[in-house]
């Protein structure tokens, strides 16, 4: 990514799974997934304002790039910028994929975390001091959300849409 276009030095990586596409039309549709109008909008609207996007990511490494393949995500974050825990040796909940991206652009100010399981999406950014934003499940998603767990576990915010997340992240 041209470093002219990423001029905020802040830094909006999302999960993959129920959090940029659901899971379950994959389930239906494998590599027929597409991104919605909301996610592609969102998405278009951080590049075009300079954010640099990352996604990280569990699951079966090859499955992962299949699907950032299909949804056509390779237009908005490099290679680099996309942490898939298995390739790297980790799982979802480890530490090392959010500090990967401290120790990549140590000049950041800012770091946000966008995901769906509470269980484990902001347990680690939250520890990291990164701001974390939970999209709400719809009904469709794979793992239930709990919102009674303890502080650490929790979202600093919680959005209905993808969208609403562009009112959250500012400089
Ligand atoms: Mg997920």
């Amino acid at each position: 990514m041209d470093e002219a276009l990423t001029s905020k030095s802040i830094l909006v990586a999302f999960d993959l799974d129920d959090t940029l596409y659901k899971e379950q039309d994959f389930i239906q549709n494998g590599y027929g997934i597409t991104l919605d109008r909301f996610t592609l909008n969102t998405l278009q609207s951080l590049k075009e304002q300079g954010y640099r996007i990352a996604i990280i990511t569990d699951g079966e490494a090859k499955v992962q790039r299949e699907k950032i393949k299909a949804l056509g995500l390779d237009e908005f974050a490099d290679t680099l910028d996309i942490i898939i825990s298995q390739e790297i040796g980790t799982e979802k909940t480890d530490k090392q994929n959010f500090t990967y991206f401290i120790d990549k652009f140590p000049e950041y100010k800012k770091f946000y975390y966008i995901g769906d399981n509470t269980a484990k999406d902001f347990f680690w950014p939250n520890k990291l001091g990164w701001t974390t934003i939970c999209i709400a499940d719809d009904g469709r998603n794979k793992h239930k959300q709990n919102f009674g767990l303890q502080n650490d576990y929790l979202p600093d915010i919680i959005v209905d849409n993808i969208y609403d997340i562009l009112e959250f992240i500012e400089e």
